[in-house]
């Protein structure tokens, strides 16, 4: 039997539903679901969560927390259907087809806002928040890198796997607030590759502390201008 035979009667013995409603079968996500989706309207500032254009962090919270990161711009709430089709694509399907249709769904409204923070940030290329390399098996892909190639596509930049995970952590429940805090200063090193401003993805961001030490990371390697971009906020 050739291959398309058996694909077809996989998925007849074994329909695909919708990941959001898992009702409609045949589709990833359905038109209903589709939506459903929560877009992030308003950007917010990354240290006080007022409102502020394309995420650019205000001055003052910028520079009296010593942040590196010059701003944040997100696209799905975390909450609802964007949350539930990317947990779908990580934990469920280990199949970046949910995350790829979720990347597809990203409104032009946004997509037009990518473009003018490009214009005023200029970055030279797009990197992404790495996973370790247990969590790349188990997975399959990482869902960062994929958003990332995404929004490559989208600013017509290029994608450089500038983060690494440092995989020797310890376990982080064994410890106390403060000394978690320092290993996860500790838990990325990242190469510059000669770039000096790039985009930072990650999928979802909800404290930020990855971000952050992400962020840390890259600026340590003499990146100077890091902006993050996630496809979902929490
Ligand atoms: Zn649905
Ligand atoms: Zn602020």
């Amino acid at each position: 039997m050739k291959y398309a035979q058996l694909s077809w009667l996989a998925e007849f013995i074994f329909p695909n539903f919708c990941c959001g409603c898992n009702r409609r079968p045949g589709v990833v996500i359905c038109d209903s679901c589709s939506r459903h989706l929560a877009v992030y309207k308003k950007q917010t500032c990354f240290w006080c969560r007022r409102e502020t254009p394309l995420g650019i962090m205000h001055q003052p919270c910028r520079l009296n927390n010593e942040l590196i990161l010059q701003g944040v711009f997100s696209i799905f709430w975390y909450a609802g259907m964007a949350g539930r089709v990317l947990r779908s694509a990580k934990y469920r399907f280990h199949n970046p087809t949910a995350l790829d249709e979720l990347c597809r769904l990203i409104p032009l409204s946004h997509r037009f806002d990518l473009f003018t923070l490009q214009r005023y940030i200029q970055a030279q290329a797009i990197t992404y928040i790495p996973l370790s390399n247990a969590s790349k098996r188990r997975r399959g892909f990482n869902q960062s890198e994929h958003i990332a190639q995404y929004l490559g596509a989208i600013l017509n930049l290029p994608v450089c796997a500038l983060v690494t995970k440092v995989t020797e952590t310890p376990n982080q429940a064994s410890l106390d607030k403060k000394a978690r805090a320092q290993t996860r200063n500790h838990m990325f090193r990242a190469s510059s590759k000669g770039l000096r401003s790039v985009y930072l993805v990650d999928d979802v961001i909800t404290t930020g502390a990855t971000m952050r030490a992400a962020a840390q990371a890259l600026h340590n390697a003499g990146i100077t201008s890091i902006y993050g971009i996630t496809l979902c906020r929490s």
